[in-house]
């Protein structure tokens, strides 16, 4: 890692002549919501006027940069009675600007899963490695817990990630494309009072959160809470939407389907992002559902987020920026379901040891 400080001013001429002339994504206004705040998202942008600097967070999260809602597979043409079937890994270069920490955090939970696996994804891979990923780091929103889940702060997944010193940025150069880059720029060395700058920024970065959710020993108190009443209470309200798949940013599950050109003479297989909650998820041939309540799916994104993922790897894949509890029209938030939880144990723990009859 190399660090470097630029002025506010000389960092927009950089971004201006980065997204002329590449293909760009940034934060963007792009509505207001209920309550008169802004709503942004990940857009084309095409000059600096384009990027919201300012920006809260995206409703969506940028996964979808790397994992469209649907992408094809292969194509296979159909002649004479032979098939062949073509791939195209192939991705276009592309800039991203302005991802949080925790949205970093969740593309390096995604390599993990899709990079650093047994089966690495060649079409997810092809895309990750022609991204050029610019994290923005900000204060955090009042319903942010990416600090109790240790995501408030991202060591690496990134090209260039900016911290607001005032009136420069401290950079992070993570890869030779962004040095590079930003030799044609006025930059410097950082000195003792940009580090200073820094750690204090740092702090009031952490220091900001207003939610905090303790997810100590979560994995095991989601085995002990399997059968927990918190889940049919929490599936009772659960509108099987999907949306909070959609918008989270580590979600990954997916679908395939082929389909066949009307005229025959070709097919498509496609994959489409997926998600637990979607009362077909579980549907397997012959029709057999094997989950068809409300909250058996819904404890299974919990358990996928909080502990499947926790025991093969050693993490949790939620990274708290509780998008899902944002996006979620039935008002159902991680922060709700695991207080739930740990209440329902706890209340279970304290039942067990005061009486002496149960043991
Ligand atoms: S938890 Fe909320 S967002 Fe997710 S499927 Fe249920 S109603 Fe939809
Ligand atoms: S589960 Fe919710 S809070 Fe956690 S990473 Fe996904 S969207 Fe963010």
């Amino acid at each position: 890692m190399i660090y470097k400080v630029i002025s506010k001013h000389e960092f927009r001429k950089f971004i201006d002549a980065l997204v002329r002339s590449n293909t760009s994504f940034g934060p963007r206004r792009v509505d207001t919501d209920s309550n008169a705040e802004p709503v942004y998202q990940f857009q084309p942008v095409t000059s600096v006027e384009d990027v919201a600097f300012d920006y809260s967070v995206t409703k969506s999260s940028a996964k979808h940069f790397f994992l469209p809602f649907r992408e094809e597979l292969s194509r296979f043409d159909i002649r004479d009675g032979e098939w062949e079937q073509k791939i195209n890994y192939n991705s276009d270069p592309v800039v991203v600007i302005g991802l949080r920490a925790c949205d970093i955090s969740a593309l390096n939970i995604l390599d993990d899963v899709l990079l650093n696996g047994h089966f690495p994804s060649p079409y997810y891979l092809a895309r990750r490695k022609n991204t050029f990923v610019i994290g923005f780091d900000h204060l955090p929103m009042a319903d942010c817990f990416c600090k109790s889940m240790n995501h408030h702060t991202v060591p690496t997944g990134f090209n260039l990630f900016c911290s607001d010193i005032g009136e420069d940025y401290y950079l992070a150069i993570n890869s030779s494309k962004a040095f590079n880059f930003l030799k044609e720029f006025e930059t410097r060395e950082p000195e003792y009072e940009d580090n200073c700058r820094l750690v204090e920024r740092r702090k009031e970065v952490s220091n900001g959160f207003k939610t905090h959710i303790d997810v100590t020993g979560l994995p095991a108190i989601l085995d002990i809470e399997f059968d927990s009443p918190v889940w049919e209470k929490w599936g009772a309200k659960c509108l099987n939407c999907g949306t909070c798949a959609m918008v989270c940013p580590t979600c990954y599950c997916y679908s395939v389907d082929d389909s066949f050109d009307t005229d025959m003479k070709g097919a498509s297989r496609q994959k489409r992002l997926y998600s637990c909650n979607l009362v077909d998820f579980a549907v397997v041939a012959g029709g057999h559902n094997f989950r068809p309540k409300n909250g058996d799916r819904l404890k299974y994104r919990y358990y996928h987020q909080h502990r499947g993922f926790a025991e093969n790897a050693n993490q949790q894949i939620c990274v708290g920026c509780n998008r899902c509890g944002r996006a979620c029209l039935a008002g159902i938030n991680p922060k709700d379901v695991i207080n739930d939880l740990r209440m329902e144990k706890e209340s279970c723990m304290k039942c067990v040891s005061s009486s002496p009859d149960k043991r």
